[in-house]
């Protein structure tokens, strides 16, 4: 080891020495977090001409559509747009995604191939098992970040950076204004382990299903039984759930069973089950808590699955999600809320850079933070029903106040805790990040910070880029000046 000044314990605290940390890159754009809006930012950045790279923690790109193994977007593949139906057509095309109905099931596996594979062919630069620690600001402008990895801590200074991390962790450190949760008591909704079962006969289970209508819920978008196109989506066995909480095989917590991303075919199912509340996804202790508790959940789950749905009696556990689900943490604000009552109303905003069409109702929370999710006293998922309506996304939700030099792709772009429902799945990750990576490229080129963009320039290049815009007529007041 090289000669360095002690690190010394002082009071309860550890006084780091301060350091020289080697530049180890200089881009145009630099994405933080390689995950669903990370992809979607990288792709949209290299199109757009720029020298791009993208750091991610984990060993594999795709955030929650692999690390979760969270694989169905409530949209069909008719009303995508951009790099989102352009991977959806991949994927089916490869025999691993189902675009024959009202939503899109795939494999994760095949996306975190695809993901890389799009990454190579726009020469995008990815390293892999590096944290983003902190950025380097000048001022309130961002010029990179540090990094940690096996290499140790190196610094990657960019023209621009876009914070995909989910969790605002660039944003928030650079000074961003953000909202962690719900508004009123910061509560976030409960995180997952989801997990696959494999050897399933899934027309067994629809027969079973069939048989059975009233113990499922009515939304024809999360019960859809239909073996003729390959499109199975199961939500309910309230019975089952029901006689087993009364004795005691499953947690408090489940109210309701979910089955997934299904392969008829293949036999494979995806299990999306456990939930625990009151967890904090930017605490790594929480984090391991929920990991623990989401584990011992599913364990429960599947010895009932196993033992009391037809079609499952020879299903085995073929793999769980690498890292446990974290639905919600923290959201930055920027110049535009994003609000649910506005998406209701179809607002329209003259600084809409994507439309995004999507499965929803007035007023629909599926994962409330205060639990009893599918419980008989949730009518919403009992007995309500979603539809296809869409809605746009202002260029103001995706740059954070305070900093400059940064856009924000995926779940914590500008939002309310209500209008997050609508914005954080998905489909709609992927679509804010390419915009958010297409914008962080004309930033670059142009010299200027994001948050100054010609907004018609902008959207030009999105449209030309396959995106779907929206209505760039409308009259919102809550536009950006
Ligand atoms: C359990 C669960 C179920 C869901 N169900 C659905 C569903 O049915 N349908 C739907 O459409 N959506 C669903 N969602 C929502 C959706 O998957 C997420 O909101 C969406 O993936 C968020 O995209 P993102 O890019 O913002 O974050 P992520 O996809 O989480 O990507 C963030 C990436 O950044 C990386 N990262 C984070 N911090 C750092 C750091 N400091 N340094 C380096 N890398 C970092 C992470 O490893 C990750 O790869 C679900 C989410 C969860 C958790």
């Amino acid at each position: 080891m090289s000669e360095q000044a002690a690190i010394k314990l002082e009071a309860g605290k550890v006084i780091e020495p301060a350091r020289a940390t080697p530049v180890v890159r200089e881009v145009d754009v630099l994405v933080c977090g390689g995950g669903v809006s990370g992809v979607g930012a990288a792709i949209g950045a290299a199109r757009s001409g720029a020298k791009t790279m993208v750091i991610e923690r984990n060993a594999f790109l795709g955030g929650a559509a692999t690390a979760v193994i969270m694989n169905t977007w409530n949209v069909p593949l008719a009303k995508m747009t951009g790099v989102a139906k352009e991977i959806a057509e991949k994927l089916t095309e490869r025999g691993a995604g189902v675009a024959s109905g009202p939503t899109f099931p795939f494999d994760p596996e095949a996306f975190k191939e695809l993901a890389m594979e799009l990454m190579n062919n726009e020469s995008v630069e990815i390293l892999t098992y590096t944290w983003v620690v902190e950025p380097i600001m000048d001022g309130n402008r961002i010029k990179g970040v540090i990094v940690q990895n096996k290499s140790g801590r190196q610094a990657i200074l960019a023209k621009t950076v876009v914070d995909c991390t989910g969790d605002a962790d660039i944003a928030s450190a650079a000074g961003a204004e953000f909202v962690k949760g719900r508004e009123k008591d910061e509560k976030m909704r409960p995180m997952s382990v989801l997990f696959r079962l494999g050897g399933v006969d899934v027309k067994r289970a629809v027969e079973f299903c069939k048989k059975n209508p009233a113990n499922f819920t009515a939304d024809p978008n999360f019960h859809i039984l239909d073996l003729d196109s390959g499109l199975v989506r199961m939500s309910g066995f309230f019975d089952i759930v029901d006689k087993a909480r009364a004795n005691g095989e499953l947690a408090d917590e489940i109210h309701y069973i979910r089955f997934e991303g299904i392969s008829v075919d293949r036999g494979i199912v995806t299990v999306n089950n456990s939930r625990v509340y009151n967890v904090d996804g930017t605490n790594a202790w929480d984090l391991t808590r929920a990991d623990l508790e989401a584990r011992r959940q599913n364990r429960q789950l599947y010895a009932v699955i196993k033992n009391n749905i037809p079609g499952f009696e020879n299903s085995f556990v073929m793999d769980s999600s690498p890292t446990v689900g974290v639905r919600e943490t923290r959201r930055v604000r920027g110049p535009h809320l994003l609000q649910q009552e506005d998406m209701m109303a179809l607002a329209t905003y003259p600084d809409s850079v994507a439309r995004i069409w999507r499965h929803m109702a007035a007023g629909r929370d599926w994962h409330k933070a205060d639990g009893g999710e599918g419980a008989a006293t949730d009518e919403v998922y009992r007995t309500g029903t979603t539809h296809l309506t869409w809605f746009e996304i202002p260029f103001g939700v995706l740059v954070p106040n305070k900093v400059e030099g940064m856009t924000i792709g995926g779940r914590a772009l500008s939002a309310t805790h209500d209008a997050d429902m609508w914005s954080r799945a998905q489909y709609c990750c992927l679509v804010t990040g390419q915009v958010a990576g297409a914008a962080a490229a004309l930033a670059a080129e142009r010299g200027e910070s994001p948050s100054h963009l010609d907004i018609r320039l902008l959207q030009q290049r999105l449209a030309s880029a396959g995106i779907d815009v929206g209505d760039t007529s409308g009259t919102s007041k809550k536009a950006i000046a």
